[in-house]
């Protein structure tokens, strides 16, 4: 069945929702029933370049508007998300399947990224710094990058926007955003409450596309384009470094993650077993700070593990379009394929399977992407769950004996963007997360997000931050101005 999104979705280029330059557009399907949805257009090369051009246009204008006035269209943009909260989470529940609580809640967390920068729009502060001679005046500008282009994952397909989007608004950058193209007609909600909040023709420009490395291409070949920022997997995120090189563009990388979650033997049980689930089986496990290797403790090892599979087995799966269904589908058939593969490979090297483990099929689950929310014990370094992300509802657990072991597990991975622990221990909560090399640390809480902090990791995680204050920093450039015989 179609969704409703009021018109039909278009590419928005210099103020204007057209089509593509070629008419063509593609279909967007629900994964809990592969029913089609909705269609996009699939921009080309054109449609890019129309794009780029569009926000190149918009800039000087955009960059020139008081500081006060953009923070006013920001914050507009927020409230007006927030009104049309429920019409974005049922789009979003259609075409990317997570509980429409939780697409709810994504929509609110996307709001409070324009909200936050509408606040940081006016706190762009330069220096004026001690000169060495004290007849010059030395001063250090923060100015606007100019024109950014945004590529954007499925798993938050408004969140991750707006955590692009308001930072680069509120520096006074105009943008291009290339959603994932599961996940096109959120985008398309999104942009268009910053286009209703004021925003001038050309700040904000969309283009959905099926053929994601051409729009790099055209992206990274184009001059204006002054910065990418890129959320998505490890994989691509090293490609557009290497695209990078040629003009020398500015990137920021949100990529993939790998988070370990330790569970020490003084901790709370019920506060951790809570935790890890809030961590793992959200949004299916689809999320890059998920929970990935479960480390417990040998004091305290079983007691978890019977809890959590008690727990885990009362999680309810369906469309999450239905009252009370904690997890939705995965993504597609692949998503599912992944996970079962990470399963099976643990179970034949000797994993035990302490809930679900396999594919959900049967009645109402026959047309949709759906994995039962499995738990395993008796995991060790060398199965496919302890270093490749599953982006799947699997929990994988190994039991440890001290701290230093916990510590020297938690960091083998390739990967650095979010760990968590349990404990109550004051001392060794603050050894612990000095010692573990990720960029992000959750204390006693599965759930670390907020517009107000800096996001991003270390490692193969990428580089650069979004939210806090650090987010702003992405969109701008550091300007040293030496003024000379200003006298004294
Ligand atoms: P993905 O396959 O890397 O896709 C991300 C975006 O890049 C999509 O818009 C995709 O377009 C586009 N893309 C694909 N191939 C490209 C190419 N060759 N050049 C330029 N763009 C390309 O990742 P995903 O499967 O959507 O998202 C899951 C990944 O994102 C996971 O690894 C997850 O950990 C990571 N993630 C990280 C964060 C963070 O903050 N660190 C947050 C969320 C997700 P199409 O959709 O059209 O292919």
């Amino acid at each position: 069945m179609a969704v409703s999104t009021g018109q039909e979705e278009q590419l928005l280029i210099g103020g204007r929702w057209v089509g593509a330059e070629d008419g063509k557009r593609f279909d967007v399907t629900n994964p809990a029933t592969g029913d089609v949805v909705g269609s996009i257009p699939n921009g080309s090369a054109g449609d890019v370049q129309a794009a780029i051009a569009a926000a190149a246009a918009a800039l000087d204008d955009w960059k020139a508007m008081p500081a006060i006035a953009r923070a006013r269209i920001l914050r507009r943009s927020a409230d007006l998300m927030r009104e049309r909260k429920d019409e974005i989470a049922a789009v979003m529940t259609a075409e990317q399947g997570k509980p429409l609580a939780e697409a709810a809640g994504e929509v609110e967390y996307a709001a409070s990224f324009m909200e936050w920068f509408g606040g940081e729009a006016e706190r762009v502060y330069g220096q004026v710094v001690p000169p060495l001679n004290p007849a010059n005046r030395a001063l250090v500008l923060r100015q606007p990058v100019g024109v950014v282009a945004a590529i954007t994952p499925w798993n938050f397909p408004a969140a991750m926007m707006t955590r692009k989007l308001g930072p680069a608004m509120a520096a006074g950058c105009t943008s291009v955003v290339k959603p994932a193209s599961a996940t096109p007609l959120t985008a398309a909600l999104m942009l268009r409450a910053i286009e209703d909040a004021g925003a001038p023709p050309g700040v904000v420009n969309l283009v959905t596309s099926r053929s994601a490395g051409m729009v790099a291409e055209t992206i990274f070949s184009d001059r204006r384009v002054r910065k990418i920022s890129f959320t998505g997997s490890t994989e691509v995120g090293k490609d557009l470094i290497r695209r990078s090189a040629d003009q020398v563009k500015r990137l920021s990388l949100e990529l993939g993650g790998h988070a370990p979650y330790l569970i020490f033997d003084d901790a709370d049980l019920e506060e951790a077993t809570a935790g890890l689930i809030a961590s793992k089986f959200r949004n299916a496990g689809q999320t890059c700070v998920c929970a990935n290797r479960v480390y417990v403790q040998k004091g305290i090892y079983k007691e978890f593990v019977d809890l959590l599979g008690q727990k885990v087995a009362k999680l309810v799966v369906g469309p999450g379009d239905r009252p009370g269904v904690n997890v939705g589908p995965l993504i597609d058939s692949r998503g599912v394929d992944k996970a079962d593969e990470h399963v099976q490979d643990a179970l034949s090297r000797g994993a035990r399977l302490v809930t679900g483990g396999s594919r959900l099929t049967d009645g109402e689950f026959a047309r949709g992407s759906f994995y039962a929310p499995t738990v395993l014990e008796d995991v060790t370094p060398e199965m496919l769950i302890s270093y490749e992300e599953t982006f799947g509802p699997v929990a994988g657990i190994t039991k440890f004996g001290s701290e230093e072991e916990a510590l020297r597990l938690a960091n083998d991975s390739i990967y650095g963007l979010c760990a968590y622990f349990h404990t109550r221990d004051y001392a060794r909560l603050l050894r612990v997360a000095e010692k573990l090399e990720y960029g992000i640390i959750g204390v006693n809480t599965g759930i670390i997000s907020a517009a107000s902090v800096p996001f991003g990791g270390v490692k193969e995680s990428g580089y650069g931050r979004e939210g806090g204050s650090d987010g702003i920093d992405e969109y701008l450039d550091t300007k040293y101005v030496l003024v000379a015989g200003v006298g004294i």
